[in-house]
């Protein structure tokens, strides 16, 4: 069971020495949606000058690596390419170097996937509003198929229509089409009263229509931490922490990869969710717990 503790002051020396790589996440860690953190900068250059190995693990689907970059560098944080762990990268990466595919990616998607799987040199389509806006039933059945179609990918995708469930649920009756979603994180909070409805909400129409499970990149699979250790020497679960506000993914996967934890309360999650979870005795809620808590990144960039 992991500890919950509070990340105090007196602790945070012992704490980092025992790490040499940090994966944070970025959402609600490092920026709320388009402003930075204020104090996560400085926290992160006093990790990087203690020689800590950063990589910036995030589930939203709907940037490339370049576009991150850009963010990153626009709200005054020190980032390189081979650093930025997201999902549309991995999405790629995961169709051609483990999958091998050899045929064409039915995309619903964003534009930052797309140029990941451009600078894979996969072929796709499917991206941005479906031509086919009627709804008689006569057109559907008269859809052209094309038969090149070896994967069905799904991500963030604000162009979700019913017309992409007919052809994602039609390419994914074939039980040899691939199915690949990047994450299923369910909702986020905007801040206010907007609701925003997350991938999670989009995979999942997907998989009821296809009656389908897809494979799942982002956290709390393994999948994105065993590809930085696969591409990363040296790095060890043992002495990597993962820094997440998402007990469901950013804990639980820290938790599933035997990595060390820490939550910070500038997101989604608080310790008080942490606690009820440290009640449970579900397995899952067990994983949702984490081994240290911190009110922010600046809080433990101040004691460094
Ligand atoms: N996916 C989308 C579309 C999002 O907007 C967000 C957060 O803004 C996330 C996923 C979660 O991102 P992260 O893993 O960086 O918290
Ligand atoms: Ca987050």
């Amino acid at each position: 069971m992991a500890a919950c503790k509070e990340l105090t002051a007196n602790l945070v020396h012992d704490f980092i020495s025992s790490v040499d790589t940090i994966l944070c996440d970025c959402d609600g860690v490092i920026w709320k949606n388009n402003d930075s953190i204020p104090g996560a900068a400085e926290a992160l250059k006093k990790l990087r000058l203690k020689g800590k190995r950063i990589f910036f693990v995030t589930n939203n689907s709907t940037k490339s690596r370049k576009q991150y970059i850009e963010k990153l560098l626009n709200l005054g944080f020190e980032a390189y390419p081979e650093e930025i762990i997201c999902t549309a990268f991995a999405a790629a990466s995961y169709l051609k170097h483990s999958l091998k595919l050899n045929g064409k990616v039915y995309l619903i998607g964003s534009i930052g996937m797309a140029e990941e799987l451009d600078l894979m040199g996969i072929p796709y389509f499917g991206i941005g509003p479906d031509p086919v806006k009627s709804l008689d039933m006569a057109e559907w059945a008269a859809l052209p198929i094309d038969n090149e179609v070896k994967a069905v990918l799904v991500g963030f995708d604000e162009h979700l229509s019913y017309i992409k469930l007919i052809k994602a649920g039609t390419y994914l009756n074939d039980p040899e089409c691939a199915f690949v979603a990047t994450n299923e994180d369910l909702r986020y909070p905007l801040g206010g009263k907007i609701m925003i409805p997350g991938t999670g909400v989009i995979v999942g129409a997907v998989k009821q229509a296809a009656q389908r499970e897809p494979v799942v990149l982002g956290k709390p699979s393994k999948y994105l931490f065993d590809s930085i250790m696969q591409s990363f020497e040296g790095v060890t679960p043992e002495r990597t922490v993962m820094i997440g506000d998402r007990l469901s993914t950013d804990i639980s996967m820290g938790r599933t990869c035997g990595l060390k934890t820490l939550l910070v309360e500038t997101g989604i999650d608080t310790r008080v969710d942490a606690k009820e979870n440290q009640k449970s005795n579900s397995i899952e809620r067990q994983k949702m717990v984490p081994d240290y808590f911190i009110t922010s990144l600046a809080d433990l960039g101040k004691t460094l």
